[in-house]
């Protein structure tokens, strides 16, 4: 499992071009607040992060595609989940485009936040090069109440 070589020169420029910080779908707090459960507002909108092995689609595997609980825009197909044991849903890429990615230095480390590019909602993380497989040989590591499934 696991690979030394590092691939990870490729697009910094494209990821320092991010529209992170303009996404469409803007909204204060108190509308997210509306439209969002408690614990949906701490995860999207407060970078929060759902217990492990306590999520919806942990263990789902039905074929569909997986939209942002915020603003709808599909994320994830079912056809990139894969069971990677961490203990939150994982995928191995998102829909084209669909997946912004900020750097996240918080609790001592230095992580790649990922987040839906259309409302600026917070998804959870995503590591490269642990060998699981996929094209990018990335994990995205899914908090499932960032997430509403679409049986399809
Ligand atoms: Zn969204």
């Amino acid at each position: 499992m696991g690979s030394s070589f590092n691939a990870s020169t490729t697009n910094q420029t494209t990821n320092k071009m991010s529209t992170n910080t303009n996404p469409p779908v803007q909204k204060s707090d108190d509308e997210w607040r509306a439209i969002l459960s408690p614990e949906q507002f701490r995860i999207l909108r407060g970078r929060g992060t759902e217990p492990p092995n306590s999520g919806t689609y942990h263990h789902h595997s039905s074929p569909g595609v997986y939209t942002c609980v915020g603003c709808s825009a599909p994320l994830y197909k079912s056809t990139s989940k894969f069971d990677s044991g961490c203990g939150w849903p994982a995928f191995f890429e998102g829909v084209s485009g669909a997946i912004g990615r900020r750097e996240d230095g918080s609790l001592g480390m230095h992580r790649t936040e990922i987040i839906c590019t259309n409302c600026g909602g917070h998804l959870g993380h995503v590591f490269k090069g642990e060998g699981f497989g996929g094209a990018a040989d990335e994990r995205h590591c899914v908090n499932s109440v960032s997430l509403t499934f679409k049986r399809g």
